[in-house]
């Protein structure tokens, strides 16, 4: 099974980043399955308004030279432009675009002399935002197009149901990649949680990976320190709120999974 790196080598990652917050730890089924959602949920913010943009290299840098991107759920030419350090206008000409043309979600773009890959996190102004839910997507593989996908499947209306997902590698994204879902973007609560209020409240944050069978990858790990200390600077969230899904009360699940390195989180949780 891929990536099965000791749990000393996070719990050492982690205290170098940042140290201890309480976290109880339950756990019920063995399965990670969000509640369906019965109807649509309400926009609180109109995309875009006042939001300020986070940038952090991932640790490879991949050019430059020419890639393919596969569109994902929401991703726009000027996103692109940002997370491969390429000139919109350049991304426009090599795809025989034009600007203002809108892409499509699965659409293969050409992304002519990429320098780098970024993880981009927009904060959007906000008071609704009270904990974080960290999950695991139980697969082995995904990205945030075929979990859009799965959870449309599912009944969920607005498609991927956690506001970040962080890859690990798998179809075709990079390792520890930060992809935003929709529900981010527009400022949405989630469908990553029903129980305890937190689909309205906590933002979900999935990675990619089946923790109860491996460990999550150190690139990955070093993505969610990232997103962490971002989200709760910006939103005032006290490192107490952030929680896994299985410690939420009410949520019957083992997400995201036993072997989740959560003392590794907890030292650097501490250090905020
Ligand atoms: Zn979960």
């Amino acid at each position: 099974m891929k990536n099965s790196k000791g749990a000393f080598e996070y719990t050492f990652l982690f205290a170098l980043l940042l140290a201890s917050t309480t976290l109880t730890i339950g756990a019920c089924s063995s399965k990670h399955v969000p509640a369906p959602q019965q109807k649509p949920p309400v926009s609180t913010a109109t995309p875009h308004s006042g939001a300020e943009v986070a940038e952090k290299s991932l640790t490879h840098m991949i050019g430059p030279k020419s890639v393919v991107h596969e569109v994902g759920p929401l991703e726009t030419i000027w996103r692109l432009s940002k997370m491969y350090d390429v000139p919109m206008k350049d991304i426009y000409r090599a795809n025989g675009l034009r600007s203002g043309d809108t892409i499509k979600i699965g659409q293969k773009l050409t992304i002519p002399n990429a320098k780098t890959l970024r993880n981009i996190v927009a904060l959007y102004p906000s008071t609704q935002w009270r904990y974080i839910v960290i999950h695991h997507t139980a697969t082995d593989i995904g990205n945030a197009m075929l979990i859009n996908r799965t959870h449309h499947d599912r009944g969920f209306w607005y498609g991927l149901g956690y506001h970040f997902l962080i890859d690990n590698g798998t179809l075709g994204k990079g390792d520890g990649q930060i992809e935003q879902s929709p529900r981010w973007i527009k400022q949405m609560k989630g469908a990553h949680c029903k129980a305890g209020g937190m689909n309205a409240k906590g933002i979900g944050i999935a990675l990619v990976g089946n923790f109860n069978e491996e460990f999550p990858t150190q690139k990955q790990l070093d993505s969610l320190a990232y997103l962490l200390r971002l989200l709760c600077q910006y939103y005032h969230i006290p490192t107490t709120n952030i929680i896994g899904h299985r410690d939420v009360d009410g949520a019957c699940t083992d997400c995201p999974g036993k072997r989740f390195p959560w003392s590794g989180l907890r030292q650097c949780l501490s250090s905020f």
